[in-house]
């Protein structure tokens, strides 16, 4: 019998490369063709509730008609135009929106395609703006291990150098310095050793940095590491203390996400540079923006290159614009605030996965819940996970020991019990194995 709209599974097989996976031995991908609200359909029947939210981005859930509508009205004036000597009206209020909701110093705003870019960009105001203060010898980057920043090259030379396997490049990668990862937890005591021991780096290194760039209180991909606002502020006081700029990557954390619009909510702190991206358009448009603040934007201008050197093609893209200003004013609209806490009121459900030999942890902030397996339980079998869930009606893609939601804020309450659920069965019954 044929089908219509098949897939050409095969095909993908043989030419496709899909995220960290190999031309040879992939892992399986299973084939979608349509989403709505939180549940993604596959073309062999199954309905999968979604837990990923598209890594990050699709707060408002698949298909959100408001998100749609704008897109429609946006492609039937024009889908993209050069940004370059032309502006339009989608950029123009996206970034009045932007320069509205980041913290209040933060008043100029780049656009770029997506999240690894606009670090890249966030990377060069550093560097730029210590050039145009005649300084020249701030040419390096101070991070936390653990952290992860994108795949491009300046941004993945302040990604955990384990994680992003720093030396299958070495010698082609800039050489940071990185600085012990935040330890004290979120929620419990800030240890102040931690704070000393930052102070030494900063005392060692600063004449050569020119930016600490940190993910805001959740270390993301690089280990769900919810850490202790104090450890955040703390970097901020080193920061101007020694005169490096501070960049905070909310590029996973922003949008309400940990239960503060941005993430260095959480600290009462401003960043000098703050990058956003992933749930900027609700998740249906690639786009990111880097923000910064007069003092910066002045600097660079008024150096001796007077430009900010970068200028991609889809900058500014309006199609992108306009998905961006529906999805910011669908959040806005509504007691976020409130739904963030109701998600991690059942989130909390994951809990009870502590009871099983091979967890290690269970933590929630915001609408983020992680378990992390032990070291004896060791990484887990993606492929096999997977294959578990998607026959459980569930979308979860784990990485290493963590098995981790990050829902549409619209998922109900059902939903989160049942991919609450699907997690602790498929350790108790050692499906990741
Ligand atoms: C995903 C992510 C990036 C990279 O964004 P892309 O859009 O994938 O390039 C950078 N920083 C953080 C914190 C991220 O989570």
């Amino acid at each position: 019998m044929s089908k219509k709209n098949t897939i050409d599974l095969d095909f993908d097989r043989q030419h496709i490369w899909h995220p960290y996976t190999s031309m040879t031995q992939p892992i399986p991908v299973y084939p979608v063709t349509h989403a709505n609200h939180n549940i993604i359909h596959l073309e062999t029947g199954e309905q999968l509730i979604d837990g990923m939210a598209s890594w990050w981005s699709a707060i408002h859930g698949y298909n959100h008609p408001v998100i749609n509508n704008a897109m429609v009205e946006q492609i039937n004036s024009m889908s993209h135009i050069m940004f370059g000597g032309i502006t339009h009206n989608s950029a123009v209020e996206l970034c009045k929106k932007i320069v509205n909701i980041t913290p209040p110093s933060l008043t100029k705003v780049f656009l770029a395609d997506s999240g690894s870019v606009s670090v890249e960009v966030a990377i060069k105001m550093a560097l730029q703006y210590w050039l145009s203060q005649g300084i020249t010898t701030k040419q390096k980057l101070m991070t936390p291990y653990k952290g992860y920043h994108g795949d491009t090259f300046a941004a993945m030379s302040v990604c955990d150098p384990v994680n992003s396997m720093h030396s299958l490049y070495s010698g082609f990668l800039p050489e940071h310095i990185f600085v012990p990862a935040p330890v004290s937890k979120f929620g419990s005591q800030f240890n102040q050793a931690e704070a000393l021991e930052l102070e030494e780096y900063f005392k060692a290194h600063h004449s050569q940095v020119a930016a600490f760039i940190i993910e805001p209180i959740v270390q993301n991909a690089g280990g769900m590491n919810f850490y202790h606002p104090d450890y955040l502020a703390c970097a901020r006081k080193l920061c101007t203390q020694y005169n490096v700029l501070l960049i905070c990557d909310e590029i996973a954390t922003g949008f309400g996400r940990t239960g503060k619009l941005f993430a260095v909510e959480h600290a009462n702190i401003e960043p000098d540079i703050m990058c956003i991206g992933k749930a900027l358009t609700g998740g249906s448009m690639t786009l990111s923006a880097t923000i910064t603040s007069d003092k910066i934007a002045i600097g660079i201008s008024e150096g001796e290159a007077g430009v900010l050197m970068h200028g991609p093609t889809f900058m500014g893209n309006p199609l992108a614009c306009a998905a961006a200003c529906a999805s910011i004013d669908l959040l806005l609209e509504q007691n976020w605030q409130q739904r963030i806490k109701q998600l991690n009121t059942q989130l909390q459900q994951l809990n009870k996965c502590s009871e099983l030999d091979d967890v290690a942890d269970v933590r929630t902030l915001g609408a983020i819940g992680v378990v992390e397996l032990t070291d004896k339980a060791g990484n887990v079998n993606v492929a096999k996970i997977q294959a578990y869930f998607v026959e459980q009606g569930v979308w979860i893609r784990p990485f290493g020991k963590l098995i981790y939601l990050m829902p549409p804020y619209i998922s109900d309450d059902a939903s989160i019990k049942t991919l609450c659920d699907a997690i602790y069965n498929a350790i108790e019954g050692k499906h990741y194995v």
